[in-house]
């Protein structure tokens, strides 16, 4: 393949209809060709990153190993790609023009007017080719909706780099939704006409036009879109709603998009993907054995927000041929039946007081009754707080959410205090730990040495450890200088591990995380 290929994935009619998913699983396909794909994500928002932004309305903040906070189409393509991203594969608005802007009061432009074009264009194109890097083909996804006032200066910065890298280096994509009016019982082409439009309008026709469905839709749609659009029906390929993710990677190769593919970066052979044939069997047979996972969280209305807890426990079941049923246990009014009713428990990371008296009954329950439990972040705090209250100190708590309490057994860590509420504070990214011999951690993890993930701003109060390991909990894993707890379990329990970290971070369907195995297994056998 000669010249470095840009594939450019844009959305229509309205967002949240799988760009990001599209575009991980055209790097999938072209990967399995044995091609080098990066990936890049540009969100038009005028944050900086995603660190502020509120989960509930924009799902997980997902955190990169060099500490990136970006959007949770990072985790898509870390798993679908299973290459690691860095801060250089999120670019978004704010953080460009904080940088222009910081440019200018220095000087840097020499008396010239600073303008979004060529501007702000010019430092997104530079971003892209950063993120490229030596690919053979980077695919760079634009968030939100073509016609946007915010995405504007991305669409312009992107017709004008085919122009610069040569028209025939670029494929753009663009993925549209066409509603079925249940009145009428049919299909409406309208909008996604009007999308494609619009994208006319700035100055790009597409090569591709992906028609996320949510059923399947008749040949005539193609048809339709095909002639109002320009472009050829064999450029258009309908993505009715799948049952699984991991199989729109599979429908592009067996869809006439991987020829296009083939003829674009002259890859002509046929993927490989026995794997994601592999991981589609298992996600889709019945299973006769079901393992009921309850996870006690405060926002249990949009599964987005823990969507690669969601696929670490899902892969984990895969793995061991199990079917799994997650269930949403409300924080703020769990109680002891909620518990009862599942086979292990999980308490996912978060911010804030709102439920935690209800995550720490969960993890209090939990070791009390020895029922299988997994805590990530937050849920190791809560697991301190539990034992140490377990042990006596019944105002044990974190300094997030009692700043009055004398038995602070979790504490901001140095250097943090008076920082809690704004962002860019947190211990963040990529941390090695080092686990206990003999210990359950370094059992399941087959190591004592370990790198992990991480996003927090408070730490366990070591002042307290006799409290907590009286409570039943002991320490398993630590920071490298003993600084910091990384790891707790409780001994005398058959699985109940919690850590610092955020492990669903490196889970990957095709390589679920030991943690999350561990937790199924333990449902299923007992692990030691
Ligand atoms: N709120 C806790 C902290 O900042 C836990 C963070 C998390 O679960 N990611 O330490």
């Amino acid at each position: 393949m000669g010249k470095q290929k840009y594939i450019f994935v844009t959305g229509g009619v309205l967002s949240g209809v799988g760009k990001g998913i599209t575009a991980a699983s055209i790097g999938t396909v072209l990967r399995a060709k044995g091609a080098t794909v990066s990936i890049q994500k540009c969100d038009p928002y005028l944050n900086v990153d995603a660190g502020l932004l509120n989960p509930r309305e924009h799902g997980e903040c997902f955190v990169t190993k060099d500490g990136a906070e970006t959007d949770l189409d990072l985790g898509h393509y870390e798993r679908f790609l299973d290459i690691e991203m860095t801060q250089k594969n999120a670019t978004l608005s704010g953080r460009l023009l904080s940088q222009l802007i910081a440019d200018e009061r220095a000087g840097k432009f020499c008396g010239k007017t600073v303008q979004l074009v060529p501007h702000l264009t010019q430092a997104i194109q530079r971003s892209i080719i950063e993120a490229a890097g030596d690919s053979g083909i980077h695919i760079v996804e634009i968030g939100g909706t073509v016609g946007d006032y915010e995405s504007l200066s991305y669409i312009e910065a992107i017709r004008l780099f085919s122009q610069i890298v040569g028209r025939a280096n670029c494929l753009f994509v663009h993925v549209v939704y066409v509603p079925f009016i249940g009145t009428s019982k049919e299909f409406k082409t309208k909008p996604a006409q009007n999308a494609l439009n619009d994208l006319r309008g700035f100055g790009i026709v597409p090569d591709v036009i992906i028609v996320r469905t949510d059923k399947p839709a008749p040949a005539e749609v193609v048809d339709k879109i095909s002639l109002f659009s320009g472009v050829p029906k064999c450029g258009v390929l309908l993505m009715p709603n799948a049952d699984t993710v991991y199989r729109v990677p599979l429908i592009i190769a067996r869809s006439g998009l991987n020829r296009l593919l083939s003829d674009f970066t002259g890859l002509q052979n046929e993927p490989d993907l026995s794997a994601w044939d592999k991981i589609v069997k298992h996600q889709t047979s019945r299973s006769k054995k079901v393992v009921k996972v309850g996870m006690v969280a405060k926002y249990i209305d949009n599964e987005d927000t823990y969507i690669s807890v969601i696929e670490a426990l899902k892969s984990a079941a895969w793995h061991e041929n199990v079917g799994i049923d997650i269930t949403w246990i409300n924080a703020e009014t769990a109680d002891k039946k909620d518990f009862k009713n599942v086979d292990a428990i999980l308490v996912p990371g978060g911010f804030g007081s709102r439920g935690i008296e209800g995550k720490i009954a969960a993890a209090r329950y939990a070791l009390d009754h020895d029922k299988p439990y997994l805590g990530l972040c937050l849920g190791l705090q809560v697991a301190v707080i539990a034992a140490a209250r377990k042990a006596g100190l019944d105002d044990a708590n974190s300094a997030e959410f009692n700043p009055e309490t004398k038995n602070d057994v979790v504490y901001i860590m140095d250097g943090q205090a008076g920082k809690e509420s704004t962002g860019g504070t947190l211990r963040l990214g990529d941390y090695p730990a080092k686990l206990v011999k003999g210990s359950l951690a370094a059992k399941v993890y087959h190591s004592v040495d370990i790198v992990e993930r991480h996003r927090h701003r408070y730490e366990v109060n070591q002042k307290f450890l006799p409290q907590i390991i009286k409570g039943g909990l002991s320490v398993s894993g630590t920071s490298p200088d003993d600084k910091l707890v990384e790891f707790v379990e409780a001994p005398k329990n058959k699985y109940f591990i919690a850590t610092q970290a955020h492990p669903e971070f490196q889970s990957r369907p095709t390589r679920p995380h030991p943690l999350f195995v561990g937790l199924i297994k333990a449902c299923l056998y007992k692990v030691k």
